[in-house]
């Protein structure tokens, strides 16, 4: 049994397990008059702003203020070179080779671009694998490839269910559906952290299955990058993408990350979409018909760099590089195991089911719980009478996140307790 006051978290976080980081992010202010910060369990959709965003941001716009078209060579983060900059910190986050990773445009973007690369149908193999709860913007993405190729998407998208009456995939089951139809899969495109059920899925397992079978392992990272560990690179997965303004707290619509593996780099067979920036800058300015394409996966980049937004993406990678992601991920499972006690405690009173698998190597920061209510509701009647905010996914789901590089106990315990007030249900524990 843990300690469900509020005390005993208030001493975690002071003398147990204070927090790594939250002092180099602003906190959200509170709705609630005389309560200090809202507890924003929320970074699984928008990172907390870093303290040192500010900064760094009007110093590249000084930049651009004092050396206008010579910022791009000249200055302390000359433009052209800042793309290197992201990618090494960013393959640290994946776990890829630096040459392995390229940031730059949006998250579906990029992986309009890696599918356009890695979804090759031919002959009877012409499938591609995704979760049946995929986020949207994904499904969008794969549909609309197999439309373009002259195929059937409600033919060849092939979605993954969950058993009858489970919340998550299981392993074994993901891989007997592969290898059910082995001939005729192209490619897989699953999220390594689902958005809904918050399931981290057996990543390495799965690739494994997907070259046996003869096909291409892809993973959307969104939830899963700055969230869970990951080795891209040693799990030998073909292409992977992910966006940075989740946990990787780089600002709305910030920059994405794709990365390629090693082995493809090189492959004139793979097909490219491409621009200038996917040319060697050392040949760029000849301004050549044909292409002189980098050996990295900055040959998948297409126009120049976004710097305004790849700003804020290199401050909050270098809070990442300090802590680094194991010391990250070990206060995560402190985090979340302390979550589900609490809604545990909670769910005697309130119909509350927590739908995130428990294993500590099956979940990230995010707990999906399912809610008895009208789940948006519940959110928004969470943060205006509590100053908590967490959010609803359709039909009756919510999920709470802590997020390891800014929260706290005390946050999570806050999280619960509104919870079950705002469901009519006592509080945790007073003192
Ligand atoms: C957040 C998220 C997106 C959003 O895509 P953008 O192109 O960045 O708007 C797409 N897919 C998944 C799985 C996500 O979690």
């Amino acid at each position: 049994m843990i300690d469900s006051s509020r005390s005993y978290a208030a001493h975690r976080d002071a003398e147990l397990d204070p927090p790594i980081a939250r002092d180099r992010f602003h906190l959200m202010p509170s709705p609630i008059l005389g309560q200090d910060h809202t507890a924003y369990l929320v970074g699984n959709s928008l990172g907390l702003m870093p303290i040192g965003t500010r900064e760094d941001m009007n110093a590249d716009l000084d930049a651009w203020q004092n050396l206008a078209v010579r910022g791009y060579a000249h200055g302390d983060r000359p433009w052209m070179a800042y793309p290197l900059q992201l990618s090494g910190a960013s393959a640290r986050v994946v776990g890829a080779l630096p040459d392995e990773v390229v940031i730059t445009n949006g998250l579906t973007i990029n992986l309009h671009l890696l599918l356009t690369s890695f979804y090759r149908p031919h002959g009877s193999r012409t499938k591609i694998v995704i979760e049946d709860y995929a986020f949207s913007s994904d499904s969008y993405a794969v549909r609309s490839h197999v439309a373009a190729r002259g195929l059937d998407p409600d033919v060849d998208v092939l979605r993954l269910r969950p058993r009858a009456g489970e919340d998550s995939l299981r392993t074994e089951d993901v891989i007997a559906t592969l290898r059910e139809h082995g001939d005729s899969i192209a490619t897989v495109l699953v999220g390594a952290v689902n958005y809904l059920s918050g399931e981290f899925m057996d990543v390495p397992a799965i690739t494994r299955t997907v070259h046996d079978i003869g096909a291409i392992a892809g993973w959307d990272l969104a939830h899963a990058a700055g969230n869970v560990p990951l080795r891209m690179h040693d799990w030998d997965v073909d292409f992977a993408a992910w966006c940075s303004y989740k946990y990787l707290n780089s600002g709305p619509g910030s920059v994405s990350g794709a990365f390629i593996h090693e082995r493809h780099l090189d492959d004139p067979d793979i097909p490219r979409l491409a621009g200038w920036w996917s040319n060697r800058p050392e040949t760029r300015f000849r301004m050549d018909p044909i292409l002189d394409p980098w050996t990295t996966a900055e040959a998948w980049s297409v126009s120049c760099s976004p710097v305004f937004i790849m700003s804020p993406a290199l401050t909050s990678l270098r809070i990442f590089d300090e802590i680094g992601m194991e010391r990250l991920h070990a206060r995560s499972l402190e985090l979340t195991a302390y979550l589900f006690a609490l809604i545990d405690i909670a769910a005697r009173d309130v119909d509350i089911q927590v739908i995130t698998p428990r294993e500590p190597d099956r979940h990230g920061a995010q707990v999906s719980i399912r809610v008895p209510v009208e789940p948006f509701a519940l959110i928004e009647s969470m943060y205006s009478t509590h100053g908590v905010l967490g959010d609803a996914r359709n039909p009756d789901v919510i999920r709470l996140t802590p997020a390891p590089l800014y929260n706290t106990f005390e946050d999570v315990w806050r999280g619960v307790d509104a919870l079950s007030r705002c469901l009519g249900g006592p509080r945790i524990a007073e003192g």
